[in-house]
């Protein structure tokens, strides 16, 4: 199947590949595992606001159907394509089954470049898009929701669109919706938050005193600025702070509100007055307590693995760390990983919740999801770290061969039709 080729689903590939063999999944029952159940690619015109018309691909990619519906993340950026998003399902897969939710991964986007488009053409894709996908989506079906690009007021032209085309309101057909059409609290934060509460375990499993700690984040959109905010509560010093214009670094703590007020203003943190600026490659090296990637994927590679100057490494992002930095990072017993389907499952969790409280039609307080978030952050974090242990493998490893292996017994419970 060279229709996903792409180095990203290369990438996903290679550690599908070795997680089957630690678990010794038979040759024969690898593909169906690994590769996606159903990708649709579709091109969506878009009337510009001088009038003429400009295509755009998009995709979704679903990649398994056997436990529920699919979930995951509708990408809006310029790099978008099918392989990339076909490789953001498969993580989607092995999050959402490593946190027990009863879904399949999905991943969908646009190669577009939100930013140079206005608001009324970002409306006018989004619902032709939307219109594109409508037998492919639904409650019971595919569940998409926010990532890279999108946000909440995506989600609500989403929503509207397909309600209005099945002719009543649909809030479960998307999650990451504004509270008024049936958003969950905390869902805006829930990423951000869960990778802030894994790294105060990690550093309570090692030792490490956060207040006075230090954190470098690569990516200040809504993760990576929620992950912030949630380490200064409890003390970190963020002290380098980035984004696709460039970074900040100041060695005795960034002022985050200050920052927030610069972004506010200027859409960046570049330029931000009450800091040095420093590139997204340096920023990685930074010597601190924690390492936030939370932008791109294939940031750390063979080539930067071995010069990380971090005690803790939080994939707040899917895919930052290739399989060659793996086996570096492998070999760095000073540097300690929490994988992207652990680190950053705070969202789809949340997502979760949403999607159970609009099928309810009841929703929960803040400190309800926050309190259940934890919880289940906390029994897949426990268990990961006891297979690592127990078994001698990296965390990696670890995440993904219980998510593989939930994924292919519910696979072999079903049997193979016909
Ligand atoms: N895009 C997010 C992710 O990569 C959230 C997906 C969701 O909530 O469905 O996990």
């Amino acid at each position: 199947m060279d229709v996903y080729s792409h180095p990203t689903f290369d990438m996903a590939a290679r550690q599908f590949d070795r997680v089957a063999d630690h678990l010794g999944i038979p040759v024969d029952e690898r593909d169906r595992l690994k590769y996606p159940k159903r990708a649709l690619t579709v091109a969506v015109p878009l009337r510009r606001d001088d009038g003429s018309i400009t295509v755009f691909p998009g995709y979704r990619v679903q990649h398994h159907l056997s436990l529920g519906p699919t979930k995951g993340g509708i990408r809006y950026h310029p790099d978008v394509r099918l392989g990339e998003v076909a490789a953001l399902a498969m993580w989607m897969s092995w999050k959402c089954a490593l946190m027990g939710l009863p879904y399949g991964g999905a991943k969908g986007g646009v190669a577009v470049d939100p930013g140079a488009l206005s608001t009324g053409e970002l409306e006018r894709l989004t619902r032709r898009f939307t219109q594109e996908l409508i037998p492919f989506i639904g409650p019971q079906i595919d569940i998409p929701a926010p990532d890279l690009g999108t946000n909440e007021q995506t989600m609500a032209w989403m929503m509207d669109t397909y309600s209005t085309h099945v002719g009543h309101c649909v809030p479960g057909v998307v999650t990451g919706k504004p509270l008024v059409l049936g958003g969950s609290l905390g869902r805006r934060e829930a990423t951000g938050r869960g990778v802030g509460y894994l790294i105060g375990r990690v550093f309570e499993t090692l030792g490490i005193e956060q207040s006075g700690a230090t954190a470098a984040i690569q990516g200040f959109g809504n993760v990576g600025s929620h992950a912030a905010y949630s380490l200064a509560r409890h003390g970190v010093k963020v002290i380098a702070a980035s984004d696709v214009n460039g970074g900040v670094h100041n060695a005795s703590g960034l002022d985050l509100r200050a920052l927030d007020a610069h972004v506010a203003a200027t859409r960046t943190v570049a330029g931000f007055a009450l800091a040095d600026p420093i590139d997204n490659a340096s920023l990685l090296e930074l010597p601190c307590d924690v390492l936030v990637p939370a932008a791109m994927e294939r940031q750390i590679t063979g080539a930067n693995a071995g010069r990380l100057r971090c005690r803790v490494l939080a994939e707040a992002a899917n895919g930052p760390v290739t399989p060659d930095a793996d086996t570096i990072l492998e070999n760095r017993a000073d540097v300690f990983v929490i994988p992207d389907i652990l680190c950053n499952a705070g969202g789809v969790v949340v997502s979760y919740f949403e999607w159970v409280q609009d099928l309810q039609s009841f929703f929960w307080n803040e400190s309800e999801v926050t309190d259940r978030l934890f919880r289940m952050l906390e029994s897949a974090f426990q268990q990961t770290l006891q297979a690592s242990r127990k078994q001698n493998i990296p965390m990696r490893t670890a995440a993904m061969s219980l998510g593989v292996k939930r994924v292919w017994d519910a696979k072999r419970a079903r049997g193979l039709f016909p």
